[in-house]
């Protein structure tokens, strides 16, 4: 197999040289790195590249070239690999060149000349870039392999799961691969029971639960210790910041978490607004790095493991899994977020994974290319989704229940959805019915304005209509606002002191109702929704945890 190249492009010889003496040692074991001394020899380099069948991982360039600019090499350059990462070579006064180069070329880094010591001021930055462009290039393939059929939802929930863990899987569909049907039917022994996962060591599962495929491929889904000083519940924004300051600040941490780490924002298809990253962010790529982060530093992260109780004693509290262990600890930090509401209207159950999903499903964005799709919502996840779908679909129909879509989105995305030609707006619109044979085919909507129904043509809706928290496991131990959402701080004294607060002090500002568990992001009452504050409150939930430790 050859490596993938990494392509350095500089007019100075002499920092040519400099680029290229720092990146061989670092970089040469898994990359090849070709240097080229203007715009027009790396262009000509390129398509030698692409003639051999080879691939670019990284272009390193020099804004200021005399013939042509960084930016104009780049812009000609992404057409042959427009995966690969860009990072310019800047001087001081390039930087204005540089954030344009963010829009114009979708520029990932750039970097000030001249970058000494490299070990502070060029590989961290590269070996971040390299690892996005790694975790979006799967290697050749000889891993996982799924059997079953696109119209399924238990298909679409293995796959969905593989997708969010970062296993690298191909999917095969029965309907259309003749070898994949007979594969299927063997493992099965002609049942039609789907779908099927081959894996490299030749285990075969048949229609495998969350825990069993986790186990299969290696995921961490049981808890190392018996007793942690704090055990976090959900391995969303808010818990992954939790383990990170809890395990960097000497607390025995573990996070549990039921599906993937990344929680809500690992679906997201691209967060624009979470600070330190100008070009946004896939949710995938921040779920990833923070995982790694916490487990750096120490955090013990558990998947595909629910947790279905908690019991308050004084100085020990027990978490309940739903295999039935339990995990004992001193604090505990409800982390566990929300999902979207359902759509709740007739004919949309039997579709849910085969036509009708929640939240953007990056993950189906193929199965749909080309083809009229509707999203449902508008609010700025809804905003998000139509944007992502935009670039693959014919044609997304965005249909809103109030008058205006700045009501409930930013004024950012409200412009770039004006300005896309597929997408329409249906405002002050409701759906009332998805139809279909197999498949969603047609959803019948109605102008609550006009009070006029039609059907409109369409292959998959993915709703985005408000939130239900996941507190179902706490419901009992720690009190809770009408629709579930867990109340903390100065709110818990609201109407009067629990029965569960026994303690002589008012609870620290994310605590619940039962001192020492504590609520951060969606699930709280009163949350932002945002990845920044359930980060921020994650992060600052860990101050409050090492108070309540010096009280017991
Ligand atoms: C499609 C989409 C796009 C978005 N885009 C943006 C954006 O661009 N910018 C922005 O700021 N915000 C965005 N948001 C909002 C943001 O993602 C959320 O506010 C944030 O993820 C909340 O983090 P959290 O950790 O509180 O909860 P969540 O992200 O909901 O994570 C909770 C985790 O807990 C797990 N869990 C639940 N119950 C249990 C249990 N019993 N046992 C074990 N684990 C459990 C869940 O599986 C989940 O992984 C978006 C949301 C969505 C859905």
């Amino acid at each position: 197999m050859s490596k993938p190249i990494i392509l350095a492009v500089d007019d100075d010889p002499q920092v040519l040289a400099a680029v290229l003496r720092d990146l061989r040692p670092r970089y040469a074991e898994d990359y090849q790195i070709l240097g080229a001394g203007s715009g027009a020899e790396a262009l000509e380099a390129v398509g030698g590249v692409q003639e051999r069948g080879r691939t670019i991982a990284l272009y390193l360039v020099d804004q200021r070239m005399p013939s042509m600019t960084g930016t104009e090499f780049l812009l000609e350059a992404q057409t042959s690999f427009p995966d690969a990462k860009k990072v310019l070579l800047t001087a001081y006064a390039d930087t204005e060149a540089a954030i344009q180069a963010i829009n114009d070329v979708g520029l990932d880094h750039y970097l000030m000349k001249p970058w000494d010591p490299p070990e502070e001021k060029l590989y961290p930055i590269l070996d971040d870039v390299l690892a996005d462009w790694r975790a979006a290039t799967p290697p050749p393939f000889d891993g996982v392999r799924v059997v079953g059929t696109t119209w399924s939802p238990a298909t679409h929930e293995v796959k969905d799961f593989l997708a969010r863990n970062e296993i690298p899987y191909r999917f095969l569909d029965i309907e259309r691969d003749e070898e994949a049907a007979a594969m299927a039917a063997a493992a099965t022994g002609g049942s039609s029971e789907l779908p099927v996962v081959f894996l490299p060591d030749g285990t075969t599962l048949v229609r495998p639960d969350r825990r069993a495929l986790a186990g299969e491929i290696g995921l961490h889904i049981e808890a190392a210790r018996p007793f942690y000083d704090l055990v976090i519940v959900g391995g969303g924004p808010a818990g992954l910041a939790a383990a990170v300051y809890g395990a960097s600040e000497g607390l025995r941490t573990a996070l549990i978490e039921r599906e993937a780490t990344g929680g809500q924002a690992g679906t997201s298809s691209r967060i624009e607004n979470y600070l330190g990253f100008p070009k946004g962010i896939s949710g995938a790529d921040l779920a990833r790095r923070a995982t790694a982060q916490a487990s750096r530093l120490g955090a013990e992260i558990v998947t595909a493991a629910e947790v279905t109780g908690i019991r308050a004693g004084d100085q020990v509290k027990t978490v309940t899994l739903s295999d039935g262990s339990e995990l004992s600890c001193r604090a505990v930090l409800i982390a566990s977020g929300m999902s979207l509401r359902k759509l709740g209207v007739p004919g949309y159950e039997q579709y849910e994974g085969a036509g009708v999903y929640y939240g953007a499903a990056a993950t189906e964005a193929a199965t749909y290319r080309d083809r009229d799709i509707f999203v449902i919502g508008g609010a700025n996840s809804a905003g998000q989704g139509a944007m992502m779908f935009s670039k693959t679909s014919s044609k997304v129909t965005l249909v809103v229940r109030s008058d205006s879509l700045a009501a409930k989105m930013s004024q950012y995305l409200v412009d770039q959805i004006e300005a896309t030609d597929n997408i329409e707006v249906l405002l002050g619109t409701q759906v009332l019915e998805v139809t279909g044979d197999q498949r969603v085919e047609k959803v019948r909507l109605r102008n609550t304005i006009t009070d006029e129904e039609y059907e409109r043509d369409g292959s998959a809706l993915f709703i985005f209509v408000g939130a239900v928290p996941h507190s179902e496991f706490a419901a009992d131990t720690v009190a809770h606002n009408e629709q579930g959402f867990i109340i903390t701080g100065p709110d818990v004294m609201v109407g009067g002191k629990p029965a569960s607060w026994n303690v002589d002090r008012d609870p620290y500002l994310l605590e619940t109702s039962v001192p020492g568990i504590f609520a951060a992001g969606d699930v709280r009452q009163g949350a932002v929704r945002r990845v920044a504050s359930a980060v921020g409150e994650g992060s600052v939930s860990v101050t409050f945890v090492h108070q309540y430790l010096t009280t017991v």
